[in-house]
């Protein structure tokens, strides 16, 4: 692989290594099973899990699951599943619902510091008094509750005695800081809900703020990497490890990717889901991780992209383009090649008099060990109805009338004559082939610029081929105007219910990758059958998106 040069998280990492804070460092992975995952979580993967590789230390899987209305046991796997097909392996999986009585207790010795208060007021009441980031707030009377009083009411809120929204814990921290997360944020909220692991156990539930840096500490996480948004949150998260005098993991933020023709939120990713916009969380347009897989990306490819698009410290948006590079780049040396045609027009050669034969043509051009695979030749064949012009321009070296093309690893042939129909439709060709053209021991003589792919009609098989385009026909989705679902590409999926391929595409398994000869690279679609063969384009051969 390519030298590159630290981004600024390996620095730290080799800093904190070098001045002996740490012997060793643990990083997490900490998704909220609330949806699948998707390419940006892909690079918080490779970053996290990378960086532990690269420096001997173990990266935990922590499912962030403390907000048990959206979350479910269905997200939980289809998680690591992703996780682990991106080739990495976790240290420890944990929840963070697992500490959940470590948080409560967490909470109430900040009670008992005098460092945390139930709060009886609305929650509009409360946002009106936390004041504007340019003028302070104004405390309560409930931040006046004694110890006493509030431990008194937090049990009573944990043993259900409240409703949802009754009651709030709130840490008292500072309501005229500049950083408005401290100006006594709440901590605990009521929620009787049920919980995809603890289930009715809890009807009070720790906030985000509190529970993260917590769960990180209790994991003795060295470098808590997060995306740029919780950079506000870093006060917060270094106030409560401060004063409950807990292990002081710390928190890094790194730029969010965000890549064009695609939105990668769990919420619109959902909205496309539910409201039918694509089949389901692994649509092969949709920008998760199944999705992905499902239309033939893989794992290596994917992490190529991760580690090329580096680790950025501000905002920006990833072109598309380079992920399918990387895709390219990688199916070139892995894919098979194979004959299909998905426009047929039928050919007779019209000297071949023979039975079928057997030819035969290498697997990869890319891969000396690739081997070769048998291809059926006969009289009748069908080649692409656009490699065919009747009156062609003066440098086209497709087929055209009186004019000669070699049939890859076949034989050449000549257009002979042009058969239509009553309407003025052409329904075949009439060839002949050079019986000493055969490619490998070709002593014709002849030079010919076009070669075509083609399947004998004889042997061929029918398959459905899935072609996808983007999504969303604007780059930038996420900031164009009106709602996201108005820049839907209606176009992005089109369906070839018969497209004749080379029966060697029998013997397919999900795991192949292909390259259909100058169609584009594809692979098996999980819908596949034995009876109904279904591909899907993973990536065209060239970028060649026009707007
Ligand atoms: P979403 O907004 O899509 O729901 P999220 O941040 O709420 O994303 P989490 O499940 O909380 O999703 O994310 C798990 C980890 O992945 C977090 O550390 C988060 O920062 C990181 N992550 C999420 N989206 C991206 C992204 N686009 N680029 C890089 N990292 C991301
Ligand atoms: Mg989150
Ligand atoms: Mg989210």
């Amino acid at each position: 692989s390519e030298e590159r040069s630290l981004n600024f998280i390996e620095e730290i990492v080799e800093e904190d290594l070098k001045s002996g804070k740490y012997q060793s460092i643990t990083t997490r992975f900490p998704p909220e099973p609330n949806g699948y995952l998707h390419i940006g979580h892909a690079k918080s993967i490779c970053l996290n899990f990378g960086l532990a590789k690269k420096y001997g230390g173990t990266t935990n899987l922590r499912f962030d699951d403390t907000n048990p209305t959206t979350e479910e046991t269905e997200y939980v796997e289809s998680i690591k599943d992703d996780v682990r097909w991106l080739g990495f392996e976790w240290a420890n999986e944990f929840y963070a619902s697992d500490y959940f009585e470590k948080l409560y207790g967490f909470a109430v010795q900040l009670i008992q510091k005098g460092l945390a208060y139930v709060d009886d007021s609305t929650s509009d009441e409360i946002a009106h008094q936390k004041g504007t980031p340019t003028s302070p707030g104004v405390r309560n009377q409930f931040a006046e509750r004694t110890v006493e009083e509030n431990l008194q009411i937090f049990t009573e809120m944990r043993e259900g005695k409240y409703e949802d929204g009754s009651k709030v814990l709130r840490a008292k921290i500072d309501m005229a800081s500049p950083n408005m997360l401290l100006r006594d944020p709440i901590i605990y909220r009521i929620k009787h809900a049920h919980h995809h692991r603890t289930g009715d156990k809890w009807c009070i539930y720790p906030m985000y703020d509190f529970a993260h840096g917590q769960s990180d500490s209790i994991e003795h996480i060295t470098h808590s990497i997060c995306t740029l948004e919780f950079v506000p949150h870093r006060d917060l998260y270094d106030w409560c490890i401060e004063q409950l005098g807990i292990f002081p993991s710390r928190q890094y933020e790194f730029a969010r990717l965000n890549m064009t023709y695609t939105v990668m939120s769990k919420r619109k990713l959902l909205q496309l889901v539910n409201e039918n916009h694509v089949s389901g969380w692994d649509d092969p347009r949709m920008s998760t991780i199944s999705g992905m897989r499902r239309r033939g990306y893989t794992a290596e490819a994917i992490r190529d992209f991760c580690e090329r698009i580096g680790v950025a410290k501000r905002e920006n948006l990833i072109d598309v383009s380079l992920l399918e590079f990387c895709v390219r780049e990688h199916l070139n040396k892995i894919a098979l090649r194979r004959m299909v045609v998905f426009d047929p027009l039928k050919i007779v050669i019209t000297n071949y008099n023979n039975d079928a034969e057997m030819l035969s043509s290498e697997n990869n051009p890319e891969d000396p060990d690739g081997g070769h695979r048998d291809v059926p030749f006969s009289r009748e064949l069908y080649i692409e109805r656009e490699d065919f012009m009747e009156v062609a321009p003066k440098k086209y070296f497709r087929l055209a009338p009186g004019q000669m093309v070699r049939l890859k690893s076949a034989y050449i042939i000549k257009c002979d004559e042009v058969i239509k129909d009553a309407d003025g439709n052409i329904t075949e060709l009439h060839c002949s082939y050079i019986p000493e053209s055969k490619s490998g021991s070709d002593t014709s003589g002849i030079n010919v610029k076009g070669t075509l792919h083609w399947v004998s009609i004889a042997h061929a098989v029918t398959a459905e081929v899935r072609l996808y385009d983007r999504l969303f026909k604007v780059e930038d989705v996420a900031n164009a105007e009106g709602d996201f679902k108005d820049h839907i590409n209606e176009n992005s999926l089109e369906i070839i219910p018969n497209a004749y391929a080379e029966p060697a595409l029998l013997n397919d398994t999900i795991n192949d990758r292909y390259q259909f000869i100058r169609k584009g690279y594809f692979s098996m679609d999980k819908e596949s059958t034995k009876e109904k063969l279904v591909f899907n384009r993973t990536v065209t051969l060239k970028d060649g998106w026009k707007k």
